[in-house]
């Protein structure tokens, strides 16, 4: 019974947000040694699907298939939020009707977080950072768009996130209302779309994965202070296709 209250909570937090609450209800899992990513099926039995689904993110974007993708519709707008670090990523939770439309369907942004080195690869190149912004539907639907960091220019809106990050496992800040994800991804919105999963436990499948083709800067400084503040890598090795179309 209070699994299945909380089902829907796992869903919208389940990328890379381990709340208080269900931090108690599934294992501890991290990114090496005996809780890193290759044993990640084997910690929980919430967990299987990270070793046995054929459909994991995060993936190489290779053998690209041309596509008459239709563009993205977003509407995101500033509000106030708060930013957190879990432990497991620096993640800035939104609660405004910030949204997406794809194929018809609206999906609501949550949250966005960040990973370094990036979880997506493309043609085999890395990247040093990537941002998540996750999105659920009423249907409970997840969809990810995903944006690739290369060093370069310091990344002033990534700034007002960044002055504000959490030090400390655990803490979070609330962000004024000068923060919209919308000036965090580029102008230019084309993108890659694929099918996948959360890329942190439970791992669950059927992710629609949207990867921005163009990418953003960030600095040597802004990079490092964010891996300085995680004290770790924290992406996830990247997971065969299996067959899947990457679309573009
Ligand atoms: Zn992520």
């Amino acid at each position: 019974m209070k699994k299945r209250s909380l089902g829907f909570s796992f869903i919208i937090t389940g990328i890379c947000l381990a709340s208080s609450v269900l931090a108690a209800e599934k294992a501890q899992w991290g990114y090496s040694g005996p809780e890193g990513p290759e044993h990640w099926g084997e910690l929980d039995p919430q967990f299987t699907v990270c070793s046995t689904g054929k459909n994991q993110s995060p993936v190489d974007l290779t053998g690209m298939v041309e596509s008459e993708l239709p563009p993205i519709v977003f509407n995101y707008q500033s509000g106030d939020n708060e930013i957190l670090n879990n432990g497991h990523t620096i993640q800035v939770n939104y609660n405004l009707a910030n949204t997406i439309r794809v194929d018809g369907q609206e999906f609501e942004l949550k949250q966005f977080h960040f990973h370094s080195p990036s979880e997506n690869t493309i043609e085999g190149q890395s990247f040093p950072m990537e941002a998540h912004f996750v999105h659920i539907d009423k249907g409970g639907n997840i969809a990810v768009v995903a944006l690739l960091y290369k060093q370069g220019e310091p990344n002033v809106e990534l700034e007002k996130s960044w002055a504000l990050m959490p030090e400390n496992s655990g803490d979070k800040k609330a962000i004024p209302r000068s923060i919209s994800a919308n000036t965090l991804l580029p102008k230019i919105r084309d993108y890659y779309r694929f099918s996948g999963s959360l890329t942190t436990p439970p791992c669950t499948e059927g992710v629609l994965w949207l990867v921005m083709k163009n990418f953003n800067t960030a600095s040597k400084e802004q990079i490092e202070k964010f891996s300085h503040t995680m004290h770790h890598p924290n992406n996830r090795p990247v997971q065969p296709l299996n067959g899947r179309l990457v679309l573009k």
